[in-house]
Order: structure tokens, then C-alpha cells, then sequence
């Protein structure tokens, strides 16, 4: 038989996917993301980045980038620093782009770096996408269809017509693992195989920052060290859980989905 072109991800995929620190685990054994992202226009964007992250079971979040008050403001936590992505010390994953603006320089420079690159937002339209192709460590793209649509160059409703398609040809062009957001949320690897199809999810998703919650959950998933497809399609499986709850059936804002995460994980485990 022919194999499928579509796969759901399973609970109990799920379950066996999610990172679990080890009895003699510490915080840099669990994995350090960095968020490069926001901008003095866009500062919230880092925020809910870095919100997201502090909940995808890395060890620590480290954040650089202008918007660092907004997010020690918010979350003690994160480590910040005023230094570009390259000095900003170790990390084992990054999240580049959300809020990003037109500023390209941290996009350039975590692409040189040999972990795990999450792209998304502002920064697909600024990664040059032979330093993508170039790449030897896993990079996840996460376009919704409009910035799917403008890396293709071809209309949204080209995309929305032909999401599987579209998901293929942009991992295909650029060499990298893509994710392409909405009512369905599809994972699709360069290298071809079954397209990862999220089941969970719901249409109050659609509300402005949910996305940056999401690269910044997928990257902390990145960073403790899944493969950008599973790092990818659990987060989005995740993430649509997490609306769900927050949600039921009202309103949500990006930062209750975010604060949602922990419960949908123990739902998982
Ligand atoms: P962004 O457009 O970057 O803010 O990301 C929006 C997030 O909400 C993504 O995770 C989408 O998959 C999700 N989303 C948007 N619209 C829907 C929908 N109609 N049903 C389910 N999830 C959605
Ligand atoms: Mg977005």
C-alpha cells in the first residue's frame, strides 16, 4: 500500500514525546532557549515569545533583544542580556523573529549558530534563505498562510487551497522543517514522509500574539532536544489544547493560552 500523506499525532505519541527531567537533571541538562525577538514598535510579542518558552520544559529561558524590560517586567525569571544572540552565552535552541520589525540582524545571527533554529513571524521575511539552506543544525519554520504565501510568492488563498501542497514546497525549497499554522495545522520535513496533521486545536486560536506563544513553546521543546518534527507537531498539539481549556468556549487572550500550557501537559501525561 501506498504511504499515508497524512499522520495525526496520538495522546500517547504525546505523552511519550514530552521531555521529563531526569532525578539528576539541572537546569542546563534540560536546556537553555534563547528568544531573540520584539522590538521597540512590538514589544509584546517577546513577551508572549518568552511566556510561551518558560512553559515548553527547557531549563531556562534567555531573552536579548530591545524589549528586555517588557520581559523581566513580566517574567523574573528569563535571563536577559543587551548583547546580540552570538555573545549572549549558551544556549541549545533559539526562536528568532516574532515582533522582530525590520531589524534582520538577529535573525542573520542565529542562523550561523549550530543548535536548533525556530523562525517565525517578521523573521521569515527576513532570513536569506541560502544561509537557511546552508544550515547543518535542524531549523523549524512556523508561517501562518499569509507569510507562507509571501515566501512562495504566490496569494493566500493559493496557500489556503493547497495547504499540503504549499506546507511541502516551502519545507522542500528551503530545507528545513515547516510548520503552517491554522484550522489545521500541518508538519511537514524536507525531506518528504507523512505530513503531521495537529487534531487538537480551536477557531479562538485566532486571536493576535497566539502565534508567538506557540514558536516560543516549540523552541523551549527545541531546546530540550526533540527533532524539529516532533518539537514542531507536539507543540502544536499543545498549544491546541491549551486554547481549548483557556478557552471553553469564550474568548481567550494569547497570554491565558500561554498560562494554559502546564494543565493541557498534565491532560498529556
Ligand atoms: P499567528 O497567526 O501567528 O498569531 O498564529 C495563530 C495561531 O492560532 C496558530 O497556532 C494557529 O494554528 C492558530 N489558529 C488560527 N486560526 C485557527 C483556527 N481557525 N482554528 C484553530 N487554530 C487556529
Ligand atoms: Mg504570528
Amino acid at each position: 500500500p501506498a504511504e499515508p500523506e497524512l499522520e495525526a499525532l496520538q495522546h500517547a505519541d504525546v505523552a511519550r514525546l514530552l521531555p521529563a527531567p531526569a532525578a539528576e537533571s539541572d537546569k542546563y541538562r534540560r536546556g537553555v532557549v534563547g528568544v531573540a525577538a520584539g522590538s521597540a514598535r512590538y514589544p509584546g510579542a517577546a513577551v508572549l515569545a518568552v511566556s510561551g518558552a518558560l512553559r515548553g520544559g527547557a531549563g531556562a529561558v534567555r531573552y536579548v533583544g530591545p524589549a528586555r524590560d517588557a520581559v523581566i517586567a513580566r517574567f523574573p525569571e528569563a535571563l536577559v542580556s543587551d548583547r546580540g544572540p552570538r555573545r549572549a552565552g549558551r544556549v541549545q535552541a533559539w526562536v528568532v523573529g516574532p515582533g522582530a520589525g525590520d531589524d534582520g540582524r538577529a535573525v542573520a545571527e542565529v542562523l550561523t549558530a549550530d543548535v536548533p533554529v525556530l523562525i517565525d513571524a517578521d523573521g521569515l521575511r527576513l532570513a536569506d534563505r541560502g544561509l537557511v539552506r546552508a544550515r547543518t543544525a535542524p531549523t523549524l519554520l512556523t508561517p501562518h498562510a499569509g507569510e507562507a504565501a509571501a515566501l512562495l510568492g504566490v496569494d493566500r488563498e493559493e496557500v489556503e487551497g493547497a495547504r499540503l501542497a504549499s506546507a511541502r514546497e516551502l519545507a522542500a525549497r528551503y530545507g528545513a522543517t515547516v510548520l503552517l499554522k491554522g484550522s489545521t495545522t500541518l508538519v511537514a520535513d524536507a525531506a518528504g514522509g507523512a505530513v503531521r496533521v495537529n487534531p487538537t486545536g480551536t477557531p479562538w486560536l485566532a486571536t493576535a500574539g497566539s502565534g508567538d506563544v506557540l514558536s516560543g513553546l516549540a523552541g523551549s521543546l527545541l531546546a530540550a532536544g526533540l527533532p524539529a518534527r516532533d518539537a514542531g507537531s507536539v507543540a502544536a498539539y499543545l498549544h491546541g489544547l491549551a486554547g481549548r481549556l483557556a478557552a471553553d468556549g469564550a474568548p481567550v487572550s494569547a497570554h491565558d493560552v500561554a498560562e494554559a500550557i502546564p494543565g493541557a501537559w498534565r491532560d498529556v501525561v
